[in-house]
């Protein structure tokens, strides 16, 4: 009778330590169904091709090799007026840093045209506070000229949550508000995913955009639901391919320096 106990005593606590063993280290086989033959290492890994080699800007938030520059201070020469695109920019270069929105002018557009990005910008507010609400240092990135990612100072401004800084407009919130003071400077740094169509016109999938603001994330591959529009509900009313970036001119003083983007 003690030796049966015993017996199975011993077999429970074999099961236990096996179970225990296979549940620290699970091992892992690729199905017989799927590789028949016996794996080895390097049938796994991939060579060809290889990757490309960007070199990485000395300070994050500069460009990298592979980017495209479209503002770094000194010529608004990548940029043309959205009232007459056969014109020049009429936005101000202040201190040959930045660009300066100038009232009434119109919004900018870029001459070259984008799809799929990674763009970096970076803004500020008007230095002196006028206004409130949406009249608080508004301007925008519209991607493909279609789609607003919100600027605006949201700093210590109140106004309806898909209409802050980093907002998607009357889209999205942000998912926090990571805004600077008035005297700071913004970055955004956006990875944007153009909308694709099919055949006959209609939306097959959506655009999407991830932002960081600030370095904080405040767009997690979020879905645009379509064309930016102030009154009614977003949608894609038709296809188009890439587009131009254009920034908004929204009757504010709002500033943009170290523009650059990379196709992607
Ligand atoms: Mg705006």
């Amino acid at each position: 009778m003690n030796f049966i106990k015993i017996s199975n005593a011993l077999l429970g606590l074999a099961l236990f330590s096996t179970s225990f063993i296979m549940a620290q280290h699970p091992v892992i086989n690729t199905p017989p169904e799927v590789s028949p033959m016996a794996m080895k290492p390097e049938m796994t890994e991939i060579w060809e091709p290889e990757v490309a080699v960007v070199t990485p800007a000395k300070k994050v938030g500069d460009a990298p090799s592979d980017a495209i520059i479209l503002f770094n201070g000194s010529s608004m020469n990548q940029w043309v007026s959205q009232k007459d695109v056969t014109k020049a920019a009429a936005w101000k270069i202040v201190n040959n840093d930045y660009m300066e929105v100038v009232p009434d002018a119109g919004g900018i557009q870029t001459k070259m045209q984008f799809g799929d990005c990674q763009l970096h910008i970076e803004w500020s507010a008007p230095d002196e506070v006028v206004d409130g609400g949406q009249w608080r240092g508004n301007s925008g990135v519209f991607f493909q000229n279609r789609y607003e990612l919100q600027v605006l100072d949201s700093y210590k401004n109140r106004t309806y949550s898909n209409g802050q800084a980093a907002s998607i407009y009357k889209d999205h919130p942000p998912l926090v508000n990571a805004m600077k003071t008035p005297l700071e400077w913004n970055t955004y740094d956006v990875i944007y995913t153009a909308p694709r169509f099919k055949a006959n016109g209609k939306i097959d999938a959506p655009a999407r955009i991830t932002v960081l603001h600030n370095g904080v994330l405040v767009q997690n591959n979020a879905t645009i639901n379509g064309l930016t529009l102030y009154t009614g509900l977003h949608n894609y009313p038709e296809s188009h391919g890439e587009d131009v970036i254009s920034l908004q001119e929204h009757g504010c003083k709002t500033q943009f320096r170290n523009i650059w983007i990379r196709r992607l």
